[in-house]
């Protein structure tokens, strides 16, 4: 059954990552940092490499492929919500080469910025916490109450 709930945008941070930081934590740590617990973030930019994941849906595992090049970051989307009483930010970004070919996936610690502009939106509403799914063996949102 599909879940939705009402959340309201209260406000945006705006910024750029430092150079050489790992993409996905510095983005967890301006979370825990500024206490959002709830939002989205979505950032464009560059890496200097790139390691991705790919949930096979079967056995129920993340496999994780290491790019090992520049890339262009054309798309960064994610979201916040809690896991283990802590902020959790769940991303998926698109890479581009120097084709312009490009490699996508469920964004990974060993991401390593070049450059990063992040637009992060804090939004306000019931609490959005991560357990664990039977169904897809996911750490989903429990939307039970
Ligand atoms: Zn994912």
């Amino acid at each position: 059954m599909s879940m939705i709930r009402e959340v309201k945008a209260v406000k945006i941070f705006m910024g750029k990552l430092a150079h050489g930081a790992d993409l996905l934590e510095e983005i967890t740590k301006i979370c825990v940092d500024q206490n959002i617990c709830l939002g989205r973030v979505e950032g464009l930019g560059a890496v200097k490499k790139a390691r991705l994941g790919y949930y096979n849906q079967q056995y129920h595992e993340y496999s994780f492929f290491d790019l090992n090049q520049t890339l262009e970051i054309t798309n960064l989307t994610g979201n916040i919500s809690i896991k283990d009483r802590v902020p959790v930010v769940h991303a998926h970004v698109t890479l581009s080469d120097n084709d312009g070919h490009a490699y996508g996936g469920h964004l990974a610690p060993g991401t390593i910025v070049f450059a990063c502009e992040v637009l992060i939106q804090v939004l306000e509403g019931p609490k959005f916490e991560r357990g664990f799914d039977k169904e897809t063996g996911l750490p989903l949102w429990e939307m039970n109450e």
